[in-house]
């Protein structure tokens, strides 16, 4: 084909050139009104001839930047299975919700008295949150799972100092998720490792033998990053709690267990969510998240300011405790992100958010099921909202995780989560979510047995795939150590 003719909109290779490329001498976008003030020329020294923009009409931009946005992929366009990170779909009335004028054009310096709605929607959230997860204080101000996280470890700093207590550790499984030992390093606590058992949960016993009175406690990822229930919670809570630690619940993973575990009951003091995964904010890409952090009673006063607290039938904002480890973030965190929860919440209802986690867990089970003899099962048990294969069965034809998770593309998946956890050799851990109907998660259990036997019959296939999409396989490695910003 003629590139010329190849630029365009021909079928779904959508070549699109720079718009340095596009531009042509005298096109306009717009024009201004006659000055009616003389010309001041400026002093060319000072600002040179001014930045190489191309000329360009309104519809060249338009479609330069609508074509660059179908070069994507989403929620929004088709099936996402990443593991440990529950990218479902996102229903479009919450994202309405959070554009209502009245919220969105409130400014946070407003006077409290004209910021009613907006306190009064925090506290009503911080409430549903403290339901949901069965713990009796929220913060919404933590931005990320890793900012809640940190949060969480500043209380556990800040407890230990009011029973003039410092300690230096902190117990960390290997199925937790790997930003947990990053935010404890943040609080100048050395991560403990401990080893998962057999069955890639928690054993009480191995617990016991490293928790002492250095120790501020552990973070627990619960399910963990297997996809799987840490049935022994609250004996290992006993022995933490015996020690005078306390323990961290990294709750991400929360879509798998809402309205059918109390986190308060099990035994854990401060719990992080994730809204930008199980609360309807869409993620990836950077965008802005919220990860509330929970806590008990007890660690209440340990909360960052400002908190909203009900006073008289009003809202207001309140600095005026004296243990709290401080503000987080600039006002009150992401509201938009809050506003989105906010409505879910009040959508759902809370039977419907259970049902969300019941279909989410069989959904998993169903794929684990359906795929087991095709891939090796790491652990085979039943999961809760993942289920994590390997490539040991491929490695027979030389085929890797990567192979598999790249020629997935070509079935119009996007690839799961490979290589985490790190348990796991050649890990490929599958999230479909409660979002995806029987027929979607049917298509990608055959998708993936299309692989499979592709990986027997023409492995050369797979080693180049993908080979539908507009860059096939890239070096990953020389991309980031390289990269080619210009196209
Ligand atoms: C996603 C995730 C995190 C981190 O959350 P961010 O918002 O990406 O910082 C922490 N723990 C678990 C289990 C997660 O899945």
């Amino acid at each position: 084909m003629n590139d010329n003719i190849k630029q365009g909109a021909t079928g779904l290779i959508m070549n699109e050139p720079l718009l340095w490329e596009k531009g042509k001498k005298g096109r306009i976008g717009f024009s201004l009104p006659e000055a009616d003030v003389d010309a001041y020329p400026l002093d060319e020294s000072l600002v040179g001839h001014g930045p190489d923009f191309p000329d360009l009409s309104e519809v060249d931009v338009v479609r330069h930047y609508t074509c660059l946005s179908q070069w994507n992929f989403g929620v929004d366009t088709g099936m996402y299975p990443l593991g440990s990170c529950t990218m479902k779909y996102n229903p479009k009335t919450n994202e309405r919700q959070a554009a209502l004028p009245g919220f969105a054009n409130a400014h946070p310096l407003l006077p409290q008295e004209m910021a009613q709605g907006v306190l009064k929607m925090i506290y009503d959230l911080e409430r549903c949150l403290a339901d949901i997860t069965g713990l009796d204080a929220v913060t919404v101000q933590p931005t990320a799972g890793a900012h809640g996280e940190l949060c969480g470890m500043l209380i556990f700093d800040s407890y230990h100092k009011s029973r003039g207590e410092k300690r230096s550790k902190i117990i960390v499984p290997d199925t937790a998720h790997g930003t947990n030992p990053a935010s404890a390093a943040l609080c100048e606590m050395k991560p403990v490792a401990v080893k998962s058992n057999e069955n890639g949960i928690l054993e009480p016993e191995r617990i016991a033998a490293i928790m002492d009175e250095d120790t501020a406690g552990i973070m627990v990822t619960n399910p963990n990053t297997l996809g799987l229930f840490e049935e022994n919670i609250k004996a290992i809570a006993g022995i933490v709690h015996g020690k005078g630690g306390l323990v961290y619940g990294d709750g991400a993973n929360m879509n798998a267990v809402m309205g059918i575990v109390d986190m308060g009951r099990i035994g854990i003091d401060v719990l992080h969510l994730n809204l930008h995964k199980t609360f309807s904010t869409p993620h990836g890409g950077g965008g802005p998240g919220t990860g509330p952090v929970c806590v008990k009673k007890h660690l209440e006063p340990f909360l960052p300011i400002p908190r909203v607290i009900k006073q008289d039938e009003m809202y207001a904002l309140r600095e005026d405790f004296p243990q709290s480890i401080g503000r987080l973030h600039a006002f009150y965190g992401n509201v938009g992100v809050m506003l989105k929860a906010y409505s879910y919440i009040l959508s759902m209802g809370p039977e419907n958010l259970k049902k969300v986690s019941q279909l989410a867990v069989l959904n998993a089970n169903y794929i684990k099921e359906k795929l087991k003899s095709t891939f090796h099962l790491a652990y085979d048990r039943p999961c809760m909202h993942e289920c994590v294969f390997s490539d040991k069965i491929q490695q027979a034809n030389k085929i890797s995780t990567l192979d598999v998770a790249k020629r997935l593309m070509d079935y119009g998946f996007h690839p799961p989560t490979i290589y985490f956890p790190l348990v796991v050799n050649g890990a490929i851990m599958v999230e479909p979510t409660e979002t995806e109907c029987r027929e979607d998660i049917d298509r990608f259990i055959e998708a993936m047995k299309a692989v499979a036997k592709e990986a027997e019959q023409n492995p050369d296939l797979l080693r180049n795939a993908p080979v539908t999409p507009k860059l096939n396989r890239l070096d990953e490695t020389s991309a980031a150590r390289k990269p080619c910003l210009t196209g």
